[in-house]
């Protein structure tokens, strides 16, 4: 058992991720639960945290409003939830881990602005494998140069509401900027119609499948004539993220104000 143990509150703690989240700390002995956090109404609301999560009663109830202290705290709600939460840690002075995604250009600058105030770690995927992909995408890109098309494909469960994911604008920024590129200028969704224009040179493509309870995977290609490369991550349990929240609530804990990624936490930012 650690010397230190990080207190943690959990925003969205009724949702998937946020009873994974609950039951990743009371089964680890770095953690410790300080706080639940769901929206009003709903079921759930006063019960245990450790029952909501299926798991034994731990001493926490869910509640309705985020009034942290002392503790980490690790939002995955929903996107019109994150500016208020935001405001809540900058008020509090604590330190945030922010997993929620498809939040706003608004949301991004508030983001920003609590990063001078507050330490916080905010990442549209907290899976180590994830991260390295990431990583991995910008020194293929770098290395294979525009002539290479690059395409990539994602699956998630069909419960998700923000579509492309935000893992799959990250691989395509990251392949962007490793080829002088801007995500926003070459991006393509959608490609439909019998009389519609081939690929556009240097164009990046993406696209999003949705179904079944996929956790996650994301294939990205490059492609030339007579040979193509993949890179493949295949999310199967979203504990992956849980534990990659976690481990970046740890790190974020004694770190100083500043807007942190998982690359960040692992280190990963220096790989060149
Ligand atoms: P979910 O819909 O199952 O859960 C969201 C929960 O947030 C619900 O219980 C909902 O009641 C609660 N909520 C809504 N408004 C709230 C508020 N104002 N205050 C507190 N709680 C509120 O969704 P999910 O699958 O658990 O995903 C949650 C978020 O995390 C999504 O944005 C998802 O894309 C993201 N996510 C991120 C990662 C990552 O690694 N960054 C991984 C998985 C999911």
């Amino acid at each position: 058992m650690s010397e230190h143990l990080t207190p943690v509150i959990i925003v969205g703690a009724r949702g998937r991720m946020g009873r994974v989240l609950i039951r990743e700390v009371t089964q680890s002995e770095d953690y410790v639960l300080t706080g639940a956090v769901d929206r009003s109404g709903g079921p759930g609301r006063g019960m245990d945290a450790g029952r909501v999560a299926g798991t034994v009663d731990i001493g926490v109830t869910v509640s309705d409003e985020l009034r942290p202290r002392r503790a980490v705290v690790v939002d995955f709600s929903l996107p019109s939830a994150t500016i208020d939460n935001i405001r809540r840690c900058v008020e509090a002075s604590v330190p945030l881990v922010l997993g929620t995604t498809g939040i706003c250009d608004k949301t991004r600058a508030a983001l920003s602005e609590a990063a001078k105030t507050i330490p916080i770690v905010s990442d549209a995927n907290f899976s180590v494998g994830i991260s390295l992909l990431t990583r991995l995408a910008g020194l293929a890109a770098r290395a294979l140069g525009q002539s290479w098309d690059a395409e990539l494909l994602e699956i998630h469960h069909k419960h998700k509401r923000d579509a492309p994911s935000g893992t799959a604008l990250r691989l395509g920024k990251a392949v962007a900027k490793a080829t002088d590129r801007k995500l926003a200028d070459v991006l393509c969704t959608e490609r439909s119609g019998s009389a519609g224009e081939p690929r556009k040179d240097g164009e990046i493509g993406i696209v999003a499948l949705r179904g079944g309870d996929s956790v996650g995977e994301h294939t990205l290609m490059f492609l030339a004539d007579g040979e193509r490369i993949e890179l493949t991550h295949r999310a199967t349990d979203r504990a992956i993220f849980a534990r990659g929240a976690l481990r970046a609530a740890r790190w974020v804990e004694s770190r100083k104000p500043g807007l942190y990624s998982m690359a960040d936490v692992l280190g990963l930012a220096e790989l060149r």
